[in-house]
């Protein structure tokens, strides 16, 4: 649960430097982990855009088996979601725990007691810690991934990002990250404005992706399991009425990167109650819609990865309140 601004404040003075490398620290002195760029000192209560501060803060740790099967696996992935996001899209499915701008659900845990619950979770798991909206906590997140290594534990680590990252801060994550599960969601700077107060998206997510690119390269390499061990999946969420976008982020990572990606499309939007009367964000999309995006999907010739069947749309629907967001 959040805690009331007053316990909040006093929850501050128990943020040490101790969990942090002097980079990492530095980082949060003076924020500019993601591409907003803030200057925030989180250490204080003087927060910056993602309205995060220096703790170990997350609203779940749990078991999802929802990713793709090469994440998620029979036994389903350890995923930690971290409160609040960098992007604050007007459709997010996560609302409840991304909005930046009410007290959401979340809980502030000491680095031991974090690691603690997280390995308490990932022993029912196919050894897979996931970092759901991780660009605004990659400092904690270093910290965390350190502290499950010290003890012995070789998970793999999943970056689950909505992409709007800073290339600098993921040249950080060499050693860190096994497999960047990234969306890719705009190539038009207006669509992005428009649904996520970011005109820079395509410029910054093609950065970050050039970077994610020349680590891991276009193969995502599996272990005898059929599991991913190491590499980068593509997710990209239809969104209704903007198909030429779609496209357009199709044939870019095709033409400038490789048509050898694994690729995840995603038909599993559903209006939230904060689109329900939009023009072109208050519906699902069509059959017709998704049509063309899957034969984009094809005629760019990538062949590997997934795509989502339609009726997803009536089944993601989390919820962060309740002690298991996820049905089994
Ligand atoms: S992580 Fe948060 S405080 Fe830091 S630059 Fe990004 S939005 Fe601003």
């Amino acid at each position: 649960m959040g805690f009331p601004a007053i316990n909040r404040h006093r929850q501050l003075f128990l943020i040490d430097m101790n969990p942090y490398s002097d980079i990492e620290a530095h980082l949060l002195t003076h924020c500019t982990v993601c591409p907003r760029g803030c200057g925030a000192n989180r250490f204080t209560g003087k927060l910056g855009y993602c309205r995060s501060d220096a703790g170990f803060n997350v609203s779940s740790v749990c078991v999802h088996k929802g990713e793709e099967p090469v994440i998620s696996g029979k036994k389903g992935i350890c995923n930690v979601f971290f409160p609040h996001c960098n992007l604050q899209c007007v459709y997010c499915q996560n609302y409840d725990i991304s909005c930046n701008q009410i007290e959401s659900a979340w809980q502030t845990y000491t680095l031991p007691g974090l690691v603690d619950r997280i390995c308490q979770v990932l022993e029912h798991t196919e050894n897979m810690v996931g970092f759901v909206s991780p660009s605004h906590y990659v400092p904690q997140m270093m910290a965390i991934i350190r502290e499950i290594r010290q003890r012995g534990l070789t998970p793999v680590f999943v970056y689950n990002t909505n992409g709007y990252d800073k290339a600098e801060t993921l040249q950080m994550l060499e050693e860190y990250i096994d497999v960047y599960l990234t969306d890719f969601k705009y190539l038009y700077s207006s669509l992005a404005q428009q649904c996520s107060k970011a005109a820079n998206y395509p410029e910054v997510a093609s950065e970050a992706f050039r970077e994610m690119f020349r680590q891991k390269g276009s193969t995502l390499r599996l272990g005898d399991d059929g599991l991913a061990l190491s590499g980068i999946i593509v997710r990209h969420l239809v969104l209704p009425g903007n198909v030429d976008n779609s496209i357009e982020v199709l044939k870019y990572l095709a033409e400038e990167f490789s048509s050898r990606l694994h690729i995840s499309l995603m038909a599993q939007y559903y209006p939230t109650q904060h689109v329900s009367g939009h023009p072109k964000l208050g519906r699902t999309i069509a059959a017709e819609e998704y049509e063309q995006v899957v034969d984009a999907f094809h005629s760019f010739g990538f062949f590997r990865g997934w795509v989502q069947e339609l009726s997803s749309q009536a089944s993601y629907r989390p919820d962060f309140l309740a002690p298991k967001p996820f049905d089994d």
